[in-house]
């Protein structure tokens, strides 16, 4: 079972309480950064006259995990992307790949890391729901099993159609999200991004990459390194899945 974010757009106030819960939960700096940065992992946009939370998405099948070389980013069966600092090596391929731009790095540090929301993994590992969701004083971000966020989603629309936007956003962008987000204003206009594939961008197909736009100035070489690295990864664990398989035959 994966948990995820429902993020109801209608009820948002910008009261901000989810970013000042965030900043207490992972002990990062008060500062008012106007963009996610390595000290701020969720940031509250203004979007006109709404607000809309940016933040990892969590993806079911996240890019960011499938170009990292050693492993330093992970899906968890329970639902957060997480991150693993003794492994990463420092190549940033992650930021390149996230189709929603979200990774940061710590470039003013000796020993840079990357940085993003990993959805409050041990508060939710112990049964505890985000500490954003916790703060939200009006529900407008909620916690628990994308299942049931998604019912709970496709609910309120039904029972508002006149106010709500046909659509969750996350259920089907880049093969769904842990995070989704509903709305009463179309979100294009909301600055989301309306161009993804509704299918895993982690197959890393030419014209997978071609829609990545961090992608687009880095070149042939790399791309192929890339490629290349997250195949061999998977020839590896093919070959050591067979070479398992028929030991346990003998
Ligand atoms: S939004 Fe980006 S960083 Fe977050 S899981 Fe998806 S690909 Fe990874
Ligand atoms: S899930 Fe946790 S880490 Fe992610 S934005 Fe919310 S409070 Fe921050
Ligand atoms: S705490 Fe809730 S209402 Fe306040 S800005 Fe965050 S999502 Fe919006």
């Amino acid at each position: 079972m994966s948990k995820g974010l429902l993020i109801d757009i209608t009820k948002c106030i910008g009261c901000r309480s989810c970013e000042a819960a965030c900043k207490a939960q992972n002990k990062l700096p008060e500062n008012n950064d106007p963009d996610l940065t390595a000290t701020t992992y969720t940031k509250v946009m203004e979007r006109g006259d709404r607000f809309v939370r940016k933040m990892c998405m969590h993806c079911q099948n996240p890019t960011c995990v499938s170009v990292c070389p050693v492993g330093a980013l992970q899906k968890t069966n329970y639902g957060p992307v997480v991150y693993d600092e003794s492994k990463c090596m420092g190549c940033r391929y992650c930021m390149a790949a996230c189709p929603f731009q979200v990774p940061r790095y710590e470039w003013s540090s000796a020993f840079p890391r990357v940085r993003k929301c990993i959805m409050c993994k041990d508060r939710v590992a112990q049964g505890l729901q985000t500490a954003c969701a916790e703060a939200c004083p009006v529900g407008a971000t909620t916690f628990g099993e994308r299942d049931d966020l998604i019912h709970e989603a496709q609910d309120r629309i039904r029972q508002e159609p006149g106010k709500y936007v046909n659509q969750i956003y996350g259920f089907s962008e880049v093969g769904g999200t842990g995070v989704l987000f509903i709305t009463d204003v179309p979100f294009e206009k909301l600055g989301f991004r309306t161009d993804l594939l509704k299918e895993p961008y982690p197959m890393l197909t030419w014209n997978v990459l071609s829609k990545i736009p961090n992608f687009v100035g880095v070149g042939a070489t790399l791309l192929f390194g890339i490629w290349w690295i997250t195949s061999r990864r998977e020839e590896v664990k093919k070959e050591e899945a067979e070479a398992l398989s028929k030991k346990d035959k003998h």
